[in-house]
């Protein structure tokens, strides 16, 4: 079980973190980050990267 002074301290930083980082994805600084695990071929036959941002969790694909 967690104290709940440890969650708030937990929390608050979480809030800081995402303050700071949304503000960066806001203005079009998206911190992306090869998916692996999503990599794919669609129907076309063309390789389809995912990338994540480790911020916001906004994905994009990209055709390689
Ligand atoms: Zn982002």
């Amino acid at each position: 079980m967690v104290k709940p002074t440890d969650l708030n301290k937990f929390r608050k930083q979480r809030r800081k973190e995402r303050g700071s980082g949304s503000t960066l994805c806001r203005s079009g600084f998206h911190q992306w980050k090869d998916d692996e695990a999503k990599q794919f071929d669609v129907k076309q036959g063309r390789l389809v990267s995912v990338q994540r941002c480790a911020r916001c969790n906004a994905t994009r694909t990209r055709v390689s």
